[in-house]
C-alpha cells in the first residue's frame, strides 16, 4: 500500500514547460523539476516519466496485483499559497482518480490534501472519497513545521475518521537537515525520525484518545516509534511532562496503528509485528523510491520468521479488512 505516482499533470506540464498554479515545470537533466517562488526540486528518481505501461509491467513482473497511489512525497507542497494549493490538489487528485478508472482492478488512491488550508482539506478528502473513490489520503508527517497535535490540523483527522478512511502518515521534508545532511542521513534518520514524531503528537499529544475510531498507518514500519517504545513507555512512567494528556501508557496506542513493511530487515518487522499484531501489517514497496523494497512479494515470501498464514494476512487479506473489499 505504500506506493507513490506523480500526477500525469505535472508529467505533461514538465514536457511542456509550462506552469501549473504558480509551479513552473521542466526537465533538468532528465529529472522532473518543479519551482514555486525560489523553491526548486528535482523529483529524485528519473524515471519519473516511465509511465503507467512501465508500472504495469513491474507489476507483473513482481507478482504484484494491485497498489494503493499516494503522491510521491517529492511533490507535496504545504507550503504553497492556498489560493494555488487548493486547484492544484484537486488537478492531481483528479489524475490520480482518471488512472484508478483506466484500471480499477491494480489501482485505489490515496488523497493529497491542501493541509496548509485544513478547512479545504476536509472538503477535499470529503470529496476524493465520496465522489472519486479514494481509500484515504496520505499526510506528510508535519504540515510546515506544525505537528498533527495541534488543534488547527485536528479537523483533517476527524473527517477522515468520521468517513472512516485511513490515514498514511509519511515523512516530508524532514527536519534536522542540517546535521543530517551527510551519508544520505536526511533520509535513512530524518524519515523515520519524522514519521516516529508524528506518532508521538499523536498518542501523547491526546488526539489518539479523541479520535478512537481513527486508523493511522505509519511509514516504513513505523519509524523508529515501535522499535523505540520502551523509553516511550518508560518515560510516561517516571516523567511529569511525558503523560501529560495520554491516558494510557504509550505502547496501548501502538497496538491501534498500522504499519508498511518497507523495513529492509525481518527481524525488525518480526518485533514490529508483534507489537501491533500481524493484522496490522501491510505489504509496501515505496515504489519507485531508491529506498523502497522495490520487489516486496518476493522480499516477504521469502521471510523466514513469517508464517504462510501470516504472508499471506500480510500481503492480500489485512489491507481489505483496513479499507473494505476490492472492488
Ligand atoms: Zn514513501
Amino acid at each position: 500500500m505504500h506506493v507513490h505516482m506523480i500526477a500525469p499533470s505535472m508529467v505533461k506540464a514538465a514536457r511542456d514547460g509550462s506552469t501549473l498554479f504558480g509551479v513552473k515545470f521542466g526537465i533538468v537533466n532528465g529529472r522532473l523539476s518543479s519551482k514555486y517562488g525560489n523553491d526548486e526540486r528535482l523529483q529524485g528518481y528519473a524515471d519519473f516519466a516511465a509511465g503507467l505501461a512501465t508500472r504495469l509491467e513491474y507489476m507483473d513482473l513482481e507478482g504484484i496485483d494491485r497498489q494503493i497511489i499516494s503522491l510521491s512525497p517529492g511533490s507535496h507542497r504545504n507550503e504553497m499559497d492556498p489560493s494555488d494549493a487548493i486547484p492544484l490538489t484537486r488537478l492531481y487528485n483528479d489524475d490520480f482518480a482518471e488512472v484508478c478508472a483506466q484500471h480499477p482492478s491494480k489501482f485505489k488512491a490515496f488523497a493529497y490534501l491542501p493541509l496548509q488550508a485544513p478547512d479545504a482539506a476536509v472538503t477535499e478528502l470529503r470529496r476524493t472519497v465520496e465522489e472519486l473513490g479514494f481509500v484515504g489520503a496520505i499526510l506528510g508527517s508535519h504540515v510546515n513545521g506544525i505537528d498533527w497535535d495541534d488543534p488547527t490540523l485536528f479537523p483533517v483527522l476527524e473527517a477522515a475518521s468520521d468517513l472512516s478512511v485511513p490515514v498514511f502518515v509519511h515523512p516530508v521534508r524532514p527536519r534536522g537537515r542540517d546535521f543530517l545532511r551527510p551519508f544520505h542521513l536526511r533520509n535513512l534518520i530524518g524519515n523515520p525520525l519524522e514519521t516516529t514524531t508524528a506518532f508521538a503528537r499523536l498518542a501523547l499529544g491526546g488526539v489518539m484518545d479523541r479520535l478512537p475510531q481513527l486508523k493511522i498507518i505509519l511509514a516504513h514500519g513505523g519509524g523508529f516509534a515501535i522499535t523505540g517504545i520502551g523509553r516511550f513507555d518508560h518515560g510516561y512512567a517516571v516523567r511529569k511532562d511525558t503523560p501529560s494528556i495520554a491516558k494510557e501508557i504509550p505502547t496501548e496506542y501502538v497496538k491501534r496503528v498500522y504499519v508498511d513493511t518497507v523495513t529492509h530487515n525481518y527481524d525488525t518487522l518480526r518485533l514490529v509485528a508483534n507489537r501491533v499484531g500481524i493484522a496490522h501489517v501491510l505489504l509496501g514497496s515505496d515504489y519507485p523510491a531508491d529506498m523502497g523494497q522495490l520487489d516486496p512479494a518476493r522480499w516477504m515470501s521469502a521471510a523466514p520468521n513469517f508464517s504462510e498464514a501470516e504472508k499471506q494476512a500480510v500481503m492480500r487479506e489485512n489491507i481489505e479488512d483496513l479499507i473494505g473489499p476490492w472492488r
